[in-house]
């Protein structure tokens, strides 16, 4: 790690085109019952794609189990505390967040990945990572679950990037349709961590408007029902890029939720399959234009599976 504790003197060089997968089969375990659209199967339909990466060359490892010092950084001692108790005795957190036995476990990977994913590419070991986990964690917040996320995993990797790594600069560019709520109530008052997010608004959870700034490092970018790709590159272009750069981040953390797919059952943005390739392509060149390692993505939503699947894998080819 000792490239990454002098800031802004991470080489990448050793590791150019080198791009890590993270998952583990413990993810597949968290399941709220039949009718749930966040379903064990939304990683399921990825096996073949992981399968296939691994064929080409690139390295598949296990997710380790976050430790807690990791999620305390992050999250409630006795927020914590309910979640770990869980694995005993099932409950529903939220309206629409249930964990049952082996939820803790698969929420321990996912973050885990996270983590670990930081680990990996300042120690100059990977140039990207895709971590295939779930539950999701974007909405998580420190003291409650919500929307289908029990730990927030990429705040857990921020703060560890932060806090242990010594990174003064982080971005967060969160483009599932929903508001990162979780994440920006994490950051909001912390200007080490640039939280940009795009998401179709009104929706749930009903956060992320414009004027939500935090310290000045939030930026929200609220999509009207209906845009499609030609729009969402613009607003990228003319949005997202230019406050991305400017932040001039030392590593870029990737809440990549695939839910403004058009054929997404819980959204009204249409975005294209293609539009993720396309989003990993510019998210790549503002890596290469700063000199940084990443991105690292986190899989966050994405619940039509077909659609899932074919987005994973346009966003992992690119
Ligand atoms: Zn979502």
């Amino acid at each position: 790690m000792a490239a990454a504790k002098c800031c802004g003197t991470i080489n990448v060089a050793d590791s150019a085109g080198n791009m890590l997968l993270i998952s583990h089969a413990d993810c597949e375990k968290h399941d709220a019952g039949p009718g749930q659209p966040e379903s064990p199967d939304r990683l399921a339909v990825l096996a073949p794609v992981l399968q296939r990466l691994q064929q080409r060359g690139h390295r598949l490892i296990q997710a380790p189990r976050v430790d807690m010092q990791a999620c305390a950084r992050v999250h409630s001692r006795a927020y914590l505390d309910t979640l770990e108790a869980t694995a005993l005795c099932p409950r529903q957190l939220d309206y629409d967040t249930y964990a049952g036995e082996q939820s803790w476990t698969a929420t321990r990977r996912a973050a885990g990945a996270a983590v670990a994913a930081v680990d990996a590419v300042l120690a100059g070991e990977a140039s990207s990572v895709f971590c295939a986990v779930r539950p999701p964690g974007h909405h998580a917040t420190p003291k409650t679950a919500m929307g289908f996320c029990l730990l927030n995993s990429i705040a857990i990797a921020a703060r560890h990037a932060t806090d242990h790594h010594g990174l003064e600069r982080v971005a967060i560019f969160d483009f599932d349709v929903h508001h990162g709520n979780g994440t920006q109530d994490v950051f909001a008052n912390d200007k080490r961590v640039a939280f940009i997010s795009s998401h179709q608004m009104p929706l749930y959870p009903g956060t992320g408007h414009p004027s939500e700034r935090g310290v000045g490092n939030i930026t929200n970018i609220a999509l009207t029902a209906g845009t499609d790709s030609a729009l969402y590159r613009q607003r990228f272009e003319r949005e997202i890029l230019p406050t991305l750069l400017g932040f001039r981040p030392q590593l870029l953390l990737v809440s990549a939720g695939f839910d403004a797919h058009r054929s997404d059952p819980l959204s009204m943005t249409r975005l294209e399959t293609d539009d993720y390739g396309w989003l990993s392509a510019q998210l790549h060149a503002v890596c290469s234009e700063l000199s940084i390692p990443g991105p690292i993505a986190l899989l966050e939503g994405g619940y039509d599976l077909g659609a899932l699947k074919e987005s994973v894998e346009a966003f992992i080819e690119a």
